[in-house]
């Protein structure tokens, strides 16, 4: 497919930017599965989707050796087609979902990763625990009796402005959240060490404040 020509040398180019140790996500939502082997042909193995139908086609038709990681609002009645296979989800919003997971991963015999979704953006369109509510909902405590997810950290999106001063205070805020929940509730364990922040327009700068997992779709996949 010419439309996807660029693809491995936009893969090549971003991850030569990338320090040590950040792990790039290419967002594929929206595009084939021609695209996906674009990229897999450049090297590329972790791949995010935001609906769990494309998730599961695409991972039905392209190699195993892929990472699929789950980006979007995720439904309760859709987390078992991933459940078998899923290599992070990034977007737990509430606990009800972390515990639906839970289910699912019991029924799969799995540990599923999950991180907590932050909902730091000026948005009301976007999802998430505010910083309180995720404080609020680790204190209580339940989470630590569900055998079947592991939570691996934090995800956020910034909010959708021009403006870099905001977008630097958002992802610091979420940086300090993420170090506050890692000593009060992870102290020494290392499973606790993901934080999935950029997008294509303000990576850079996600990377800057502790970002380790970037979700880049259209510096990839767009003309
Ligand atoms: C679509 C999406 C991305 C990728 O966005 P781009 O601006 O295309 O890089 C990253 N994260 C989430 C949660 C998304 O929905």
């Amino acid at each position: 497919m010419k439309q996807y020509s660029e693809t491995g040398e936009r893969i090549k180019r971003i991850r030569a930017t990338l320090p040590q140790g950040v792990t790039l996500i290419a967002v594929s939502k929206y595009h084939p599965v021609e695209a996906v082997e674009a990229a897999y042909a450049a090297g590329q193995r972790h791949f995010g989707e935001s609906k769990a139908q494309d998730l599961v086609t695409k991972h039905q038709s392209l190699p195993d050796d892929i990472c699929w990681h789950f980006i979007g609002h995720l439904q309760s009645n859709k987390i078992k087609y991933i459940a078998p296979f899923i290599h992070l989800i990034h977007s737990i919003d509430s606990l009800r979902l972390l515990r639906e997971v839970d289910k699912q991963g019991a029924k799969v015999g799995r540990k599923i990763p999950c991180l907590l979704q932050i909902h730091i953006a000026q948005e009301d369109t976007k999802f998430g625990f505010t910083p309180d509510e995720c404080l609020a909902m680790l204190d209580e405590g339940e989470w630590r009796s569900l055998q079947n997810v592991e939570i691996r950290g934090l995800m956020c999106m910034a909010s959708n402005t021009d403006n870099k001063e905001q977008i630097n205070a958002e992802f610091a805020a979420v940086k300090t959240l993420f170090d506050t929940i890692k000593e009060r509730f992870f102290a020494n364990e290392e499973r606790f060490g993901i934080l999935s922040a950029g997008m294509s327009d303000d990576y850079p700068i996600a990377i800057k404040h502790g970002s380790n997992h970037v979700r880049v779709g259209s510096a990839i996949f767009c003309e």
